[in-house]
């Protein structure tokens, strides 16, 4: 039995939530000062990829009031493009979804699709092949349109850092081949599930040939195309939470979870 997601996922305490989101003001503001102290040369837009999971039933109206504010506001690119896009004058941000849960296909493709909105999904494939409940289906999955791209989320959605060469193979070249034999196209991404990662997972994702790697630590993207940091976000956030999370005001959390992983060897 694969279950990873026992019970309901707990949602992070208000209290926490509202402290992250008053110190993400201050480095939004600060941010706003050094805009302005490079007065004339306009700002300097940064780029960030969000990261979201599950769009409950409840949350599509939710949904799709953060979609349609990004595209006022930001330029919205696939994420292939994030990477080799030149900083202009709006901010940039790519959308990515992990684990395919079935709400993927029942609620957050109609909202991507009014919006004419490209984004990134990372699928578990064994999770997908065994048709696990809770899961999109493998027609499903091949049914995703061209401006969804499909990227490796590992097979079983283990933690990577804590297996053997063998089962580290299996889910990350593994995972490749099952995709693409899914998808009849080349799969070059791949999120870490859990963000959990270390060398030897790092060794395994560019041997077994993915171009970009994607972590669960908030930051801007720069020109590094492995270990991607991405800034977790759900549908129920307030579209001010959302404005500095997809502004990168949220990277002082990455900063923290890298200097913890060093500390503690722990990985994030
Ligand atoms: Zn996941």
């Amino acid at each position: 039995v694969i279950s990873w997601r026992k019970g309901p996922i707990v949602p992070e305490s208000k209290t926490k939530r509202a402290i992250k989101a008053v110190l993400s003001s201050a480095v939004w503001v600060l941010d706003r000062g050094a805009d302005l102290a490079r007065a004339g040369r306009g700002p300097q837009s940064k780029a960030v990829v969000l990261l979201y999971h599950d769009v409950a039933d409840s949350e599509v109206a939710a949904f799709e009031r953060h979609v349609s504010f990004l595209r006022r506001r930001y330029d919205v690119l696939p994420l292939a493009e994030l990477h080799t896009s030149a900083s202009g004058s709006r901010p940039r941000v790519s959308l990515t979804f992990d684990d395919a849960l079935a709400s993927f296909g029942s609620n957050a493709i109609s909202v991507l699709a009014q919006h004419s909105t490209p984004a990134t999904l990372f699928v578990p494939s064994g999770l997908i092949a065994a048709s696990e409940p809770g899961y999109m289906t493998p027609d499903a999955v091949k049914a995703l349109p061209p401006y969804i791209e499909v990227g490796s989320h590992s097979r079983l959605h283990r933690r990577l850092s804590t297996l053997d060469d063998a089962e580290l193979g299996s889910e990350v070249a593994g995972s490749k081949v099952e995709l693409e034999e899914m998808l009849g196209r080349p799969v070059s991404s791949f999120a870490f599930p859990f963000g959990d990662t270390n060398a030897r997972v790092e060794q395994h994702t560019a041997a077994s040939g993915y171009d970009r790697t994607y972590s669960v630590r908030p930051g801007t993207v720069t020109q590094q195309r492995h270990g991607v940091p991405r800034t977790t976000l759900e549908p129920s956030e307030s579209l001010f939470e959302l404005r500095l999370k997809a502004d990168g005001a949220y990277r002082w959390m990455g900063v923290l979870m890298a200097a913890r992983r060093r500390f503690l060897g722990h990985n994030v």
